[in-house]
Parts: structure tokens; sequence; C-alpha cells
């Protein structure tokens, strides 16, 4: 019985299109803060190459058929659905030793993440099944042979392992950029609360909306999953630096050169800025950002701060004050409103960590807490994981070794004294990469020399102040726009950061040849590529409209009158359109020259076709340059040409891209820019037919 007076649950493994047990009773999985059994585990006889075959063989086609906005349209729908059922995940929770609060970063925080990756990827990236990056590189001066990088979904399965902290954030942040990347995937959770995860992969299933094959779960020991693994596969490993170590040099890892991204533990610092002196918010700020993140989750955040790196001046006053409300922090049983800090994952995790603390005790004194026990608002010390958070003080840190690298996953941390901003910065480095860092402080000067003395040793680094204590995301939260990982110590490895988690499981090629076939292969229109000059190409819908359609139009000469007007008119009386003296004086004209946007307005006077039609509306321009200047009695011609064209799902219309060239009378490029449109996908629409 696990407490609820339920039966344990036999976990299943979801692997080759079915739900399926491992041979015998499975293991127990205790609940954290009973110690009740509440799970049972194992994957023995299941079979693990035919699991990734799957994948490759059913996921893998079906997932690449699809559009990049298809796949994160599929998401953003398995994402509402599993808001709908939050509470159930909530429930589970608590098992795992995790108040709601703390349950809060991980179910609607993973749930957000997924969301946010479906959303940004329709925002950011086109709806084509390649995506290109970087420009065009023109490799021969008659547009007959040219480059351009490619990235295309890999073949394989990516493998996702993860650790037991983040059940479900830790399996959402990672499938979401590999599902829009068009890969399947393979979660393996850690077995201590793989439960939380095999409901919501189960909730995921359910819902129908992902192809066969997209999602499998091994809940349990990974058997010999990682020898089966080739070179099409990827293997992302979050977990502690010595078992992703082990894992990353398997032998069929080293032996197919797998992708593998580590994300491990680190010694994350906070610092307190020489200007934060006690009595400053700053200072305020700092003390309760370091509590929070010793306490959140008990701990067992892989952000969470384990040094604490203070002014020597401010030592006494920040332990002073971190001890109080260190000591006040309600610790109890985490499905009680009371308790503020729930419990480890498990008792073994707890005696892992109380051993650690004694190995810092050789370099640190005990400042506040105790391992020998802890009050509780609610629970039994015996049976559930829970443990006073602890604070120690190391007295000479910058010879010190235990404390910059003996990670203790638990609420646990060591207040460290420095002399001046390099100082700090050095005492920082000495954990040899972490995933994130801090600093409090109000001085500009002070976070220019520390931030960018811990920036080559970090994945992320935040800079608290007054100005930011309400809207601060705080130190220990990876959010999904942002990189997350760190060098060295923390893994080397990096995830999310918006579209860049995207492309780590797409092959990057330059491909070269002629334009013609460069377009044919990536979609989009390039110079030297065939154009189509028939009816004008504001007169054609997404159905009619292609890449190359294109329009020259007629010439525009440039006056005087033209500029005055268009100063007046605007306000834009700079000196260099309306002082002919003051225009010489100026290093790049040779006169008076047109405004910049007087030409692209022109242009737009030049190219539009004014009837109501398929183009709805102009939404911007990008990469807008102008590249010669323009003097009276100039001639402007435009060549627009279709570039790119992104149809929508679920809308009427879509995106279109033109490359828009501005000339003058000798053929110099006057401005180049990509005009922005909004088209019909039929016309006329079924409303004004
Ligand atoms: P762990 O013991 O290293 O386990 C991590 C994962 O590896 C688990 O899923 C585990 O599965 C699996 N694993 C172990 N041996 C394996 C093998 N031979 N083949 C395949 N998989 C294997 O770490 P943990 O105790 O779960 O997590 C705590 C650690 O993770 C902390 O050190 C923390 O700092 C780190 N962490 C880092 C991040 C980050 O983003 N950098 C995030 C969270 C946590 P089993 O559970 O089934 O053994």
């Amino acid at each position: 019985m696990n407490g609820t007076g339920t039966a344990a649950r036999r976990l299943e493994s979801y692997v080759e299109g079915a739900w399926r047990q491992g041979h015998g009773d499975g293991k127990p999985v205790l609940n954290a803060a009973t110690g009740d059994i509440h799970a049972l585990i194992g994957t023995d006889g299941l079979d693990f190459r035919a699991a990734l075959e799957w994948g490759r063989e059913v996921g893998g086609p079906a997932l690449r058929a699809m559009t990049i906005h298809e796949r994160a349209l599929m998401l953003k729908a398995v994402g509402l659905k599993l808001m709908d059922q939050k509470e159930e995940f909530y429930f589970e929770n608590f098992a795992t030793g995790a108040t709601r609060k703390d349950g809060w970063i991980d179910i609607e925080g993973g749930i957000g993440t997924l969301l946010t990756f479906a959303s940004k990827a329709r925002r950011e990236l086109p709806n084509t099944k390649v995506l290109t990056e970087g420009p065009v590189e023109p490799l021969s001066r008659d547009s007959s042979f040219a480059a351009q990088h490619i990235l295309t979904p890999l073949l394989g399965v990516a493998v996702h392992i993860n650790a037991f902290n983040f059940p479900v954030w830790g399996m959402l942040e990672k499938i979401a950029p590999t599902l829009i990347a068009g890969m399947p995937c393979i979660v393996k959770p850690a077995s201590q609360t793989a439960y939380l995860t095999e409901i919501v992969v189960r909730r995921i299933l359910e819902t129908g909306i992902l192809p066969d094959g997209a999602l499998q779960i091994v809940t349990g020991s990974a058997g010999d999953l990682l020898d089966h693994v080739v070179e099409q596969d990827v293997v992302t490993f979050t977990g502690s630096a010595s078992t992703g170590q082990k894992l990353k040099s398997s032998p069929a890892v080293l032996k197919h050169s797998v992708r593998f991204t580590m994300e491990a533990d680190s010694l994350n610092a906070s610092i307190l800025g020489i200007d934060a002196a006690p009595g400053t918010e700053e200072f305020d700020l700092f003390v309760k950002e370091v509590s929070r993140e010793m306490t959140v989750k008990a701990g067992q955040k892989c952000t969470a701060i384990r040094r604490i790196i203070v002014p020597n001046a401010h030592e006494d006053a920040v332990i002073d004050a971190l001890s109080r409300r260190l000591a006040s922090t309600p610790v109890g049983l985490p499905d009680d409103e009371n308790a503020r800090m729930g419990a480890l994952v498990s008792l073994k995790d707890r005696e892992d960590v109380k051993s650690k603390v004694s190995v810092l005790a050789g370099e640190a004194e005990i400042v506040s807490g105790s391992l020998n026990g802890v009050d509780l608002v609610s629970g039994d010390a015996e049976k559930g994981a829970f443990m006073a958070p602890m604070l120690l003080r190391c007295a000479n840190p910058v010879v010190a070794n235990a404390v910059h690298s003996v990670e203790a996953f638990g609420p646990v941390a060591t207040v460290m004294a420095y002399q001046d901003n390099d100082e700090a910065v050095a005492l920082a480095q000495k954990g040899r990469g972490s995933l994130v860092s801090s600093l409090f402080t109000n001085d500009g000067r002070v976070a220019h020399d520390v931030v960018t003395g811990l920036a080559p040793f970090h994945g992320r680094v935040l800079i608290g102040n007054r100005r930011s204590a309400k809207s601060s995301t705080g130190h220990g939260s990876p959010l999904a726009p942002l990189v997350h990982g760190g060098p060295g110590r923390a893994g080397g490895g990096e995830e999310m950061g918006g579209m860049r988690g995207v492309k780590h499981f797409m092959q990057r090629t330059a491909v070269q040849g002629t334009p013609e076939l460069l377009s044919a292969v990536t979609g989009q229109w390039m110079e030297g590529a065939p154009v189509r000059a028939d009816v004008h190409p504001f007169r054609k819908s997404l159905a009619e409209l292609r890449i190359g359609d294109q329009i020259v139009t007629r010439s525009r000469e440039v006056s005087l009158e033209d500029v005055e007007h268009f100063a007046e008119f605007t306000g834009d009386t700079f000196y260099a359109h309306m002082d002919s003296e003051a225009a010489r004086a100026n290093p790049f004209f040779d006169d008076r020259v047109a405004h910049g946007y007087l030409i692209a307005s022109f242009a737009a006077g030049l190219f539009v076709d004014p009837e109501p039609g398929p183009v709805l509306a102009n939404y911007g321009v990008d990469n807008l340059r102008f590249l010669t200047p323009v003097y009276f009695g100039d001639s402007l011609q435009v060549r627009l040409t279709c570039k790119e064209i992104n149809p929508r799902e679920n809308a009427d219309h879509g995106e279109v891209r033109w490359d828009c060239q501005v000339t003058n009378q000798k053929d110099e490029i006057v401005a180049q820019y990509d005009v922005l449109t909004m088209v019909a996908k039929e016309w006329p629409t079924a409303a004004n037919d």
C-alpha cells in the first residue's frame, strides 16, 4: 500500500507502440515523505534495440512528413491538454517529497516550457521542413555558384536520460525542441520519481495527438539501451557528473560519435556585490534569494546556490540574516500547507547529503542547522527523508577544495568571504564551470567587472538589484528562451536557448551549387535563381504565387522638390538633406541627399499594386540598408522578387518575404531589404467572393 490506501502501482514502459511491464514484480519505489511503497518499477526483458528501431522507422518518418509549424501546433495542443490535467500531476508530485510550490516549477513550469517552444517555433522559424541558417554565400562573380547552410532533422532517436528532481520539466524541456526538430524521443526518467513522468507520458499519448513512435518511455533501468545507439541518434543526459562521464564514454556512443549532451551538477555561486552593505535593498534581496534557493525542492535543484560569496566586511551580517531565515523555515509533509520545505527524494539521498556535509565540515564550520535532526511541523523524520537546512562557513576559501567541488544535493550551502571583485570572481571560478551564477549589486562597474569574469565559466548569469526585485525570474529558474547548461564541471552541454535548442537535433550542412538548384533544395529564392515575370505578383494568392515571381518597376526621378516636401511633411530636416554646404562637409556625401526613408517610400510607390487583392498587409522590413547616396536628378527603379512563402497553419493567409532591390540609373544598388507581407491563401476569399 502507498499511504493513500491504494495498492502500489506497477509502472510500465511505453515501447514499440504498447505499454509493457518488465518481468517480475518490480522493485519498490518509496514515497519520499512517508516511506510507504508508492510504486513498483522494472524493465527486465524489454527489448530496447527494438524500441530504438521503432522510433527510427515509425516515429521519425511521421514527424519528418510534417512541417515545423505543424509539429509546433501539435505540441501546443498537447500542452493545453496537460494543463487541464495538472491536478493529477500535483497529487503524484507529493510522493517525490516536493511541496505544491516546488511542484509548480516542475509541472506548470514544464508545460509552460513546452508551450513557449511551440509558440516561438511558429514565430521564429519558417513553416518548412528544411531550415536555412545564415545568409547565402556567393562563391562566383557571375552568380552561377553559391552556398547555403541548411539544417535537416537527424534520422535517429533522441534518448533523453533525466535526473530525479524534475520528473516533468526535465522531460518536457527536452522533448519540446526534439519534436519540433522532427526527431522522435525515448525518455528515461530517473527511477526514483519515474511514476510522475510515466503518468504525464500516459496522458500525452492518450491525447492521440503525437504520431506513433514519436514518444516512448523507459520506466526503470535503461538496461542495454545505450549499446544500440548509432550515428544518427542523440543522447542527452541530466544527472550527476559521475554517471554522465560513464555514459558519455559508453562503447556505442564513442564508436559511432553519437551526439551526447551532458547537463551535470555544479557548485553554483551567488555573489553579494562589494557595494551591497547591510541596509541596502540588494543585501536584503541577496539573503532572500539565497535562502529561497537553499530550501526550494529541499535544495535538490541543479541550479541551487551552493556557494555564498560575500565581502569580508559583511560576512557576519550575511550569516546572521541567513541563519535566522533558515531556522524559521517550517519543514514537514509536502502536502501540509504549513510546511515550506518538504523532504529529500529518499532516505538514501539524505544519507548521501549528510555524508557530503561531513566532508565539507572538514573545511568549513556548520553555522546553522544540524545533522542530528530536524524540527518538523508534520511527518516522521525516521520514515520521511526530512532534513534541516544547513549553512556552513569556510574561513579560507582560497585554498579550500571540497567547498568548491563537493555537491551536497540538498538544502546545504557554504558562506565564504572575498576581498575585492577579482577575488570574488576567482572563487566562483574554482567551481570549474557552473550552470548559473548570480550577482547582487546596484553598481554598474561592479556588474561589468564581475559578470565579465564569471561569463566564461557559466551558462547563465543573473544580476539582481532593487529595480528588478519584483520582475526578476530568480537565480534558479532556467527559461525556455535562454541557454541552460554550463562548461566544465556542469557538463559542457547546452539546452534550450530558444530555437538554438531545436538545432541540437538537426544536422548542419553547407550545400554548394548553382542558385537555381540551391533554391530548389531550400525553397527560398536567391540571387541568380530563375525568375518569373508574368502578372504582377501582388495579384497572386498563395495558391498561385511561387518563389521567383518578380516585378521590375518603371523608374522615378528624385527631385529637390520631393526632398523638401518630404522634409517638411515628416519634420526630418537633417542637414544632409537641406544644406548643401553642410552636406558636402560630411565625409559620405558630395551634396544634399534624399532621405533613406524617402527612397523606401518611393520604392513602395513603385512596386505596389494598389487595388484590393490577395496582399493583405505589410508588416515590416528586415535587413534594410541604404548603400549608395541618392542625389537630386537620380532615378530609382525597384526589383521585387518573391523570396520565401510561409503559409500559416489554421489561418487563411501566410507570410511572404520579398527581396527588394532599389537601383539608380547607373545600376548601382541604392537600397536592399526584405519586405514582409501577409498574403491570402485564396483570392477572392470566400468572404468577398
Ligand atoms: P544520477 O544518479 O546521475 O542519474 C541520472 C540518470 O541517469 C537517471 O535517470 C539514472 O537512472 C540514469 N542512469 C544511471 N545509470 C545509468 C546507466 N548505466 N545507463 C543509463 N542510464 C543510467 O542523478 P540523479 O541522482 O537522478 O540526479 C541528481 C543529480 O543530477 C545532481 O547531481 C544534480 O546536480 C544533477 N542535475 C543536473 C541538472 C542540469 O540541468 N545540469 C538538472 C537536474 C539535476 P536510474 O535512476 O534508473 O538509475
